[in-house]
Order: structure tokens, then sequence, then C-alpha cells
């Protein structure tokens, strides 16, 4: 066991995080990567403000941060990984054993220990840090000419790629997004590149809808417009496949509504624990109706699409900002008025 005293972003309760030292510990089969650049996730900022995200409730300090890439600095001979490689780094530690992994299906194991997550306890350290260890089936190497901001994207990429799976075959579909944060617009990019013809998208705030628009939706929308969406419920709902990436209550029971019979609902936004669900609507639509949950093979699928330039990032990389600067960095990716995706570099 070899171990190393490094800086990291450490949250030890609701508005506490600062940058602090920190024991990284690995083992001989383990890479030890030396962290470049991370992106701020919704779940950081709901550990920041509210101290839990959805019900993963923290209980001891812990280290941010689960969409990160790299260098890496130390590797084991048989995992063909070398020193001075840029990889990207997938937070998923999946057990390995189970029926969920032995099936494909890693994201549904009960065991996932994800990086920077509160779901267990002790909780799993995330890599906001200066160096992270990780077993070589996390990193995922990607061509040195890309560049970093772009790269940094490949995990909430990955839950968008999964996403559109789950909605199956999009080619010529009619696509509803709803919440235009990062997961929704890298939705709406997903969708395009995997051949839906006409996007819609909705958001409360304009900055918002105008960032949908920039990633390619074809239309967006105010969803307290009804002379608009009152338009969405005609023939029984007009879009085929509709993705709910906002978690907020009245999206979540439009959507039933808006899409047409025998249509598709992605459920990827968190929150609203409690819903006043129609049901009955559902039922005689013929609905189908999944959740989305992180992502499985995608991960690496999101590296080789951003790398190749198939989806184009950077209109939703509002700042970047040094690990030093942590709190503030938080304090900005929290504010959808001011920022959408905001980045660290350590
Ligand atoms: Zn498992």
């Amino acid at each position: 066991m070899q171990q190393k005293q490094v800086n990291a972003v450490v949250i030890t309760q609701a508005h506490e995080v600062s940058c602090q030292p920190h024991k990284v510990v690995w083992e001989a089969d383990q890479v030890l990567v030396k962290v470049e650049r991370g992106g701020i996730c919704g779940s950081d900022i709901h550990y920041f403000l509210h101290g839990r995200a959805g019900m993963s409730v923290l209980k001891a300090p812990m280290v941010l941060g689960h969409e990160l890439i790299g260098r890496v600095e130390q590797a084991p001979a048989e995992s063909g990984l070398h020193a001075g490689q840029l990889v990207a780094i997938n937070p998923s530690q999946p057990c390995r054993r189970c029926t969920f992994c032995l099936e494909g299906q890693p994201n549904l194991c009960r065991a996932m220990r994800f990086m920077g997550s509160a779901q267990f306890f002790p909780h799993v350290n995330g890599g906001f840090a200066e160096y992270v260890a990780v077993p070589p089936e996390q990193c995922v190497p990607y061509d040195p000419q890309a560049d970093a901001r772009v790269m940094a994207f490949a995990e909430p990429l990955a839950v968008c790629i999964h996403a559109i799976r789950q909605a199956g075959d999009l080619v010529g579909k009619k696509v509803l997004v709803t919440g235009a944060g990062p997961i929704g617009c890298l939705v709406i990019a997903a969708a395009l590149a995997a051949g839906a013809a006409h996007i819609t998208a909705t958001d409360l705030s304009e900055r918002c809808r105008a960032l949908a628009l920039e990633m390619g939706a074809h239309a967006v929308a105010d969803p307290r417009d009804e002379a608009l969406t009152a338009e969405w419920t005609e023939n029984g709902g007009v879009f085929d496949a509709s993705f709910e990436a906002s978690g907020a209550p009245a999206a979540i029971a439009a959507l039933v509504a808006y899409t047409r019979p025998g249509g598709t609902l992605i459920q990827l936004g968190m929150g609203a624990p409690e819903i006043n669900y129609p049901v009955g609507s559902l039922l005689v639509k013929e609905l189908a109706l999944k959740g989305s949950f992180r992502f499985n093979g995608e991960f690496e699928t999101a590296v080789r699409w951003l790398e190749s330039a198939r989806i184009n990032p950077l209109p939703l990389l509002s700042a970047e900002m040094p690990m030093q600067e942590a709190a503030e960095a938080l304090v900005l990716a929290a504010d959808k008025g001011r920022a959408a995706k905001v980045q660290l570099t350590f």
C-alpha cells in the first residue's frame, strides 16, 4: 500500500467546503491519477446547499466531485495504461459480482460505490483533489489533442446518452425536454446526435432556454405559457418521447398530457419525492414511463463523442476556477441565473 498527502475539496456540512489536506491511499493494482479538471454536478451543489443529495445524507467529511479528467501518474504494468496518459475517470465502482453487474447493468448494482457520494457510510470520497486512486477499469484514455474543458463533460454526457437509450430509437422523432440545465441541454445534444427530428425544450429561465437553443433545440418555451402548452395536448399529446430533467412536480405531471398516446417518458430529474400523478392518463394512453439513472458502457461512448467533436458542450461552460476557490465555485454553480456548468482546475 502507498500513500500521498494531497489537497482536496472537502465538505464537512452544508455550506462548509474548504480546500484541505487529505491522504490518498492506493494498492499496487490501482492507478494513481493527477486530477487536472472536474465539473461541478447538481449533486455536489445539493450537498453544498442542503448537506444531502436525494436520499444520500452527509454524515461525515467527504471529498466532493465525480466529473473528472486527469493524467496517469502511476499505473500497474498489466493495466495497459502508462504514466503521462490523459484519461477520463468513470466514477462508478460497481461490485462486478451481483446479478445486475453480471447482466451488464452495473448502474443498478445495490453495492455501487459512486465517487463523491454519501449514499453509504463510510462515504465514498470523490475526486476534487490533486490526486485520486482508482482501479484501471475506471480510466478511459482519450486523444491528447482533445480540449480538456470538453472532455470534463464525459460523465454528465454519459448520463444523457444512457437516457436517450432508455427511450429507444429516436430517429425522426419529436422530442420534448423539460428543464434546460446542463443535463437537459446535453440530452438535447445527444437526442439530436441520435437522429431526433425536432426537439422542444422548456425552462423557467430565459438564460437556460437560450442555452437549449445553442445546444441544438429547435424550439423553446416557458412552461408557464399556457397558450403554447395547450397546443401540446392536441390529439392526446404531440411528442413521441419526453425527457424530464427538471425534477419539478408540475413538469413531471404535465409530460403525461404532452406526450402522444403510445409514447415514452424518461424521468431523469431528481427531487419531488411525492407528486400528484395523472395515473389514469398514463394508462389509457399506454405511455411507457422509465427512470434513467447514471450510465453503463455509455461512459466510453461519451468520451468518444466528445473527443471526436460529435457534440460540443462548451456553450454550457460558464466558468473555470482553481480548487482553492471551490466554495465560491459552488455558490456560482448553484445560481441558475448566472451559471450552467462550472469547472474546477487542480
Ligand atoms: Zn453489482
